[in-house]
């Protein structure tokens, strides 16, 4: 997914979509306070509940992937810009950059964090005496 230009409009399904979806929860809200608890109130939690697990189980089975289509070329190229941190992209195809965009999923595809966060951690002065 590529990022969003804020002065561009969104458009689509789920825009449309918003304002009946927050009437709707209105008046859900409105009901549950003038009806009371009843199954209502059951019916909600359980629902959460299921949203949860299945959440959880998206999550696990289909792990997010990094985004290597180029915002400026549209060629899937998109690599880190900076081996060394989750900092920055840079396009292989057109020498696109973007130093502040992260490049945490592109890092975790490639291998362990850890010894990267860890340097991050002492370069700032933490975790050392
Ligand atoms: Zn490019």
């Amino acid at each position: 997914m590529t990022a969003h230009d804020p002065s561009v409009p969104r458009t689509g399904v789920a825009v449309w979509l918003t304002g009946p979806v927050c009437l709707l929860a209105a008046l859900a809200a409105a009901y549950f306070v003038l009806q009371g608890p009843g199954n209502l109130f059951g019916y909600v939690i359980g629902g959460l509940i299921v949203l949860a697990l299945g959440w959880a189980l998206i999550s696990v089975f289909l792990p997010a992937k990094p985004d290597k289509q180029c915002p400026a070329c549209g060629a899937e190229s998109v690599g880190r810009l900076d081996p060394h941190t989750t900092r920055g992209l840079v396009c292989a195809e057109c020498g696109w950059q973007d130093a502040e965009a992260s490049s945490f999923y592109l890092a975790e595809e490639e291998g362990p964090l850890e010894p990267m966060i860890l340097k991050g951690r002492d370069a700032r002065g933490r975790g050392t005496r």
